[in-house]
C-alpha cells in the first residue's frame, strides 16, 4: 500500500510504522549518533534522490550546477541539514510543498525556508508547540524528541513565494505551481531538466480535504485541471508519500473528485483518529471530505 497523504493517516494504516529502532540514540541537535539511520536515500535519476523520512514522508533533493534544492523537510526528528550536506556539497535551497507537521517539521534545521505566502496559518498550527507534541504523541507514542520541544529551535526565516516563482539550481530550474485544496498554500514544483512533478500532498493516492484548513473537493478539482491543462510536458510524478506515479493518475484523481460533486461516488466512511470522515474511493485514488465541503469556497 502506497503511504498516506498526512503523517496522521499513517496511524490507520500501520500503528507501529513510528516504532522508534531502539538502537537508535538521537542527540539533542537531531544527530543520529549510534544505530541506524532515520533518514535514508535512494537515487532517482541525474540529480534527484528521494530521502525516506522512516516511512513517514518523502523528502526530495534536486542538484543544479550552483545549488540543490531541498523539498520539504520531514518530521524534523533527525537532522536533515546534516544528512543531505552527506549527499551534495552545493548550497543548500529549501522550500516546502506545504505546512503540515509531515514536511515542515524539519525546518528548524535551517536558515531559511520558502513557502507559499498563503501557507503562513497553516505553518504556525500544525508547527506550533502544542500541535506537534499531540501529533507524536497520537500517532507516535512517546516518540516527540526533545529538540523538538525547544521552541526557540524554530527560527528559519520564511521566505514567501508564489505561482510562477522560480528556483534556478544552475542549469536545472524548478517552477512554483499553487495548487490549494489539501491546504491554502500548497505546492507543486515543476522540474524542466526532468520534467518531473514533485506534488506534495496536493496530487498522490490518499487526498485528505477534511482537515483544518483544507478547501473544497471543488477547489481540488480545479488545481488537479490546472496540472491537466498545462503545457508543460510531466513524464512523473513525485508525490509526498509513496511511489512515484505516472503522470495519468491525475486524470483518475480529477474523475474521483467529479464523482463526488456529481452526487455520483458511494460514500464510504472513513475512519481516522482525528474523527468520523467519509471518504469516496476511485479506481487507486481515495478522497477524504466532508459533506458539507464540496462546493468551491468562492460559491459558498
Ligand atoms: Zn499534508
Amino acid at each position: 500500500m502506497n503511504r498516506c497523504t498526512s503523517i496522521f493517516a499513517l496511524m490507520l494504516f500501520a500503528s507501529g510504522v513510528f516504532a522508534q529502532d531502539s538502537s537508535m540514540k538521537v542527540e539533542e541537535n537531531g544527530e543520529v549518533i549510534s544505530g541506524n539511520s532515520w533518514l535514508t536515500h535512494t537515487q532517482l535519476g541525474e540529480g534527484i534522490w528521494v530521502i525516506n523520512d522512516n516511512q513517514q514522508d518523502n523528502v526530495y533533493l534536486v542538484e543544479g550546477d550552483r545549488l540543490a534544492l531541498v523539498i520539504d523537510t520531514g518530521i524534523g526528528f533527525q537532522n536533515l541539514k546534516t544528512y543531505v550536506q552527506s549527499i551534495t556539497a552545493k548550497p543548500l535551497v529549501v522550500v516546502n510543498t506545504h505546512g503540515h507537521p509531515d514536511h515542515a517539521g524539519g525546518n528548524h534545521v535551517f536558515d531559511e525556508v520558502h513557502i507559499h505566502k498563503n501557507e503562513l496559518d497553516v505553518l504556525g498550527y500544525y508547527t506550533s508547540e502544542p500541535v506537534m507534541k499531540d501529533t507524536y504523541n497520537r500517532f507516535a507514542g512517546t516518540l516527540m524528541p526533545d529538540h523538538l520541544l525547544d521552541k526557540n529551535k524554530n527560527t528559519a526565516a520564511l521566505i514567501l513565494i508564489d505561482e510562477g516563482f522560480q528556483f534556478d539550481l544552475g542549469n536545472r530550474t524548478l517552477k512554483v505551481i499553487h495548487l490549494p485544496a489539501h491546504s491554502p498554500g500548497s505546492i507543486a514544483l515543476y522540474d524542466t531538466k526532468s520534467h518531473h512533478l514533485f506534488t506534495g500532498d496536493a496530487a498522490n493516492q490518499h487526498v485528505w480535504l477534511q482537515i483544518k484548513y483544507a478547501l473544497s473537493v471543488e477547489d481540488f478539482l480545479i488545481s488537479i485541471r490546472k496540472l491537466l491543462g498545462s503545457q508543460e510536458p510531466v513524464n512523473l510524478l513525485l508525490p509526498g508519500h509513496g511511489e512515484p506515479l505516472k503522470p495519468d493518475h491525475l486524470n483518475v484523481l480529477a474523475a474521483g473528485a467529479e464523482k463526488i460533486i456529481a452526487g455520483k461516488c458511494e460514500v464510504t466512511p472513513y475512519d481516522s483518529p482525528l474523527g468520523k470522515e467519509i471518504s469516496c474511493h476511485h479506481k487507486d485514488v481515495v478522497i477524504v471530505y466532508k459533506k458539507e465541503n464540496i462546493k468551491a469556497t468562492s460559491k459558498k
